[in-house]
C-alpha cells in the first residue's frame, strides 16, 4: 500500500507534526495528485499567528497553494477543466476550493460560495489529503483541474490557485482602463503580481504603497512609476497629495488593497478620483474595524468591491500569462526560501519573521 506523509496542525501555537497516511484509490469523482511544490501564503499565516481560524476544528492538513503531477485519476477525470486529456504524471495545478454550484450564491455568478470548504475533512478521515502541506492531495469535485504549460517552474505556479488567480480576478472586477493610474496599497505577494498585471491590463501610472523599502525596490523592479515609503512619508495627507499631484490635482483611477490593514481603508478611498474605484482584497482577518466617511464615498460616486475566490477561467489565463511574460517581470524573486515538508515549523518561523522583517519572501515547501 502506497502511503504519503502530510504535516498536520491541531490549531495556533502548536507546532505541526507529520504523519503518515495510506494513498487510498481516488472514488470515480476524485482526482490524486502528488504534491511537488507548496507555498506559504499571508492567508497561512494568519491562521498559523491564530489571527484566523483553521479550515475545520481540529487536527487539519494546512496550505492551499500547490503544484503537482497526476498520480491516480478517478473514472470522471478522463481530462482537465478545459477538456485537454489527462494522464498519470502530467503537471497540473487546481483551485483549493469547491464551489456547489446549487447555491444561491452558485447560480448567481459570484465566485464565493458558502460551502466551498464543505468537502474538507480531518487528516484522520480518509482520504487524508485535504491540504497542500502534505505529499499528495485529493481533488474533489467542484476543484478545477488545469495542464501547466511546459518550462514553468513550479516555483511560478505553486502560488497561481491563491495569489495570482486573486490578483488577476480582482483586477477584471474592478476594471483597468487603458492608461488608468492605480495605487496598490501593499508590496507583498499579492502587490508585486498586482504590478505586473496591471500593466499588462493597460495601466498607465502605477503607484506602489508600503512600509518596507527592499519590497518597494522590487515593485519597481516590476515596473512601478512610483513608490511611497510609508517611512518616508508618515502622514497620511502627504500620501494622498502625492497620488494627486502625480494625476494632475484628479486622484487614481483604481486603489487595489493588499495590505490587509484595515487603517490603510480611508486613505486609498481619499487617493481616487471622483467616480474611481476601489477593491479590498488583503483585509481577510476576521472582526479587524476600518473607519471609513461613506458621504465621502457617495458625494464622489465612488465605488467600492470586496472580492475573495475567483471564476475557472482565471487559473487557465494566470498560467498563460505567465508563460508569456516570465521573461518580462522578476517574478522568480518572489520565492525566497525552499523547506523539505519535514521542516515545515521552522519554515513559518522563518516565514513569520522574514515579514515582520521587512524581508520580501514567499517560503515554498518540497515533499
Ligand atoms: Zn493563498
Ligand atoms: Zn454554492
Amino acid at each position: 500500500m502506497v502511503t504519503g506523509r502530510a504535516a498536520v496542525s491541531r490549531g495556533s501555537g502548536i507546532p505541526m507534526e507529520i504523519r503518515e497516511y495510506p494513498v487510498v484509490d481516488p472514488a470515480p469523482d476524485q482526482l490524486v495528485a502528488r504534491i511537488t511544490m507548496a507555498s506559504i501564503c499571508g492567508s497561512d499565516l494568519h491562521m498559523w499567528r491564530g489571527e484566523m481560524p483553521n479550515l475545520g476544528s481540529g487536527a487539519i492538513v494546512p496550505g492551499h497553494e500547490m503544484a503537482g503531477v497526476v498520480h491516480a485519476r478517478g473514472r470522471d477525470w478522463q481530462t482537465d477543466s478545459l477538456g485537454r486529456p489527462l494522464k498519470e504524471g502530467d503537471r497540473v495545478t487546481f483551485s483549493f476550493f469547491n464551489p456547489c454550484g446549487k447555491c444561491w450564491a452558485c447560480l448567481s455568478g459570484t465566485a464565493r460560495c458558502p460551502q466551498r470548504y464543505a468537502l474538507r475533512a480531518l487528516a484522520d478521515d480518509p482520504p487524508h489529503f485535504h491540504g497542500a502541506y502534505a505529499e499528495y492531495h485529493v481533488v474533489k469535485p467542484g476543484q478545477w483541474v488545469f495542464k501547466v504549460p511546459d518550462g514553468l517552474p513550479d516555483e511560478l505556479v505553486a502560488p497561481v490557485n491563491c495569489a495570482l488567480a486573486q490578483v488577476l480576478y480582482s483586477l477584471h472586477r474592478i476594471r483597468i482602463w487603458l492608461g488608468d493610474t492605480i495605487v496598490i496599497q501593499g508590496a507583498g505577494g499579492l502587490g508585486l503580481y498586482g504590478v505586473a498585471v496591471a500593466r499588462e491590463m493597460g495601466a498607465g501610472q502605477i503607484i506602489v504603497v508600503d512600509r518596507i523599502p527592499e519590497r518597494l525596490a522590487l515593485a519597481r523592479e516590476f515596473g512601478a512609476d512610483a513608490t511611497i515609503d510609508l517611512n518616508e512619508l508618515p502622514q497620511r495627507a502627504d500620501r494622498v497629495a502625492f497620488v494627486r499631484e502625480r494625476t494632475e490635482g484628479r486622484g487614481a483611477d483604481v486603489a487595489l488593497e493588499v495590505a490587509g490593514v484595515p487603517a490603510v481603508v480611508q486613505e486609498g478611498l481619499d487617493m481616487l478620483r471622483f467616480g474611481g474605484r476601489y477593491c479590498l482584497v488583503g483585509n481577510i482577518v476576521p472582526g479587524a474595524v476600518a473607519e471609513v466617511v461613506p458621504h465621502d464615498i457617495i458625494r464622489t460616486s465612488r465605488e467600492v468591491l470586496g472580492v475573495v475566490g475567483y471564476e475557472a477561467w482565471a487559473i487557465p489565463r494566470a498560467l498563460e500569462f505567465l508563460a508569456r511574460t516570465r521573461m518580462k517581470y522578476p517574478f522568480d524573486r518572489l520565492v525566497s526560501h525552499r523547506y523539505p515538508l519535514a521542516e515545515i515549523n521552522r519554515a513559518f518561523q522563518e516565514a513569520d519573521w522574514a515579514l515582520s522583517a521587512g524581508k520580501v519572501t514567499r517560503a515554498v515547501l518540497v515533499p
